[in-house]
């Protein structure tokens, strides 16, 4: 969730020189995103791709990415947008409707309570129970229309931070990953953004002047996850200077996981069930 209004350096239009830089930043998420449907098998042919635009800049640049991968990719696969009222007054879809149509993108609305959940339990970790509902209605819907993947516009910057998170204040090792098929196995999640870095997509969307539509949640900016995040941020961004790898260090970091090295339980009853050979090939 982020805050438009957080960026002064990109409140105002880009000039001919800026954008100037577009074809080459492009260029450049393109090869990151097409690096990793290749590594990840994200994309796969005849595939129906459901796209949530929240109006925010990583879900454009990831709806914009997606189609202009469409035209000249060597899989057919189609893409169509939706976007989840939460249901406060602020709230103005409008805006992403009219650039879909202008993108030729098939876009649908689908409300969730939000506004409610937030107003009646705000002492129970808000933004967990509203991304669960998020979650609930775009799984159904996804399901209901038969679409074969939901794509979700988290950034390499997302990756890192939940890492840190979970490590320092939840007590796992866990991230989000870059494709998860949901329990039931109805739905698969892909995320074709995973290695792109938050301030590439956040210049992308403002040079190609993509509108950017505020939640109107009043917890954006204050609530206990959002608060963590924030340090989160703080934290990677003072140790950057010094390390300027530790972003393409930690991306490789939770793709190379020495599993016998850790201290989880449930990795020793899998060895106990003759899965050596398996975990010594994991590392
Ligand atoms: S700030 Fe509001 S809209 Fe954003 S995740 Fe939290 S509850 Fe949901």
């Amino acid at each position: 969730m982020s805050n438009p209004c957080a960026l002064p350096s990109l409140a105002l239009p880009p000039t001919e020189a800026e954008l100037l830089g577009l074809p080459k930043l492009e260029k450049q998420l393109a090869r990151r995103l097409g690096d990793a449907n290749a590594t990840y098998k994200l994309i796969e042919d005849q595939d129906r791709i459901l796209v949530g635009v929240s109006g925010g800049k990583d879900s454009w640049a990831l709806l914009d990415l997606l189609e202009r991968l469409r035209h000249r990719a060597p899989v057919k696969f189609s893409v169509e947008a939706v976007t989840v009222d939460p249901g406060f007054p602020q709230f103005n879809p409008d805006p992403i409707a009219e650039v879909c149509e202008r993108l030729g993108v098939p876009h649908h609305v689908i409300p969730a309570p939000i506004d409610k959940m937030v107003r009646t339990k705000p002492e129970e970790l808000p933004c967990i129970i509203c991304s669960r509902l998020r979650r609930g209605v775009l799984y159904s819907f996804a399901k209901t229309h038969g679409f074969t993947k939901i794509a979700l516009g988290h950034h390499l910057d997302d990756l890192i931070e939940t890492l840190l998170i979970n490590l320092l204040f939840g007590g796992r090792l866990s991230t989000m990953p870059m494709r998860l098929v949901s329990d039931d196995g109805a739905n698969t999640v892909i995320r074709p953004l995973g290695t792109c870095e938050e301030k590439d997509l956040q210049r992308y969307a403002w040079l190609r002047g993509f509108p950017i539509v505020p939640c109107g949640c009043p917890l954006c900016g204050c609530s206990s996850l959002e608060s963590r995040r924030k340090q989160v941020k703080e934290l990677i961004a003072t140790l950057e200077p010094s390390i300027p790898q530790l972003k393409a260090s930690m991306l490789g970091a939770m793709g190379n996981v020495k599993l016998s090295h850790l201290l989880d339980l449930k990795l020793g009853a899998l060895q106990a069930q003759g899965m050596d050979e398996a975990l010594e090939r994991l590392g």
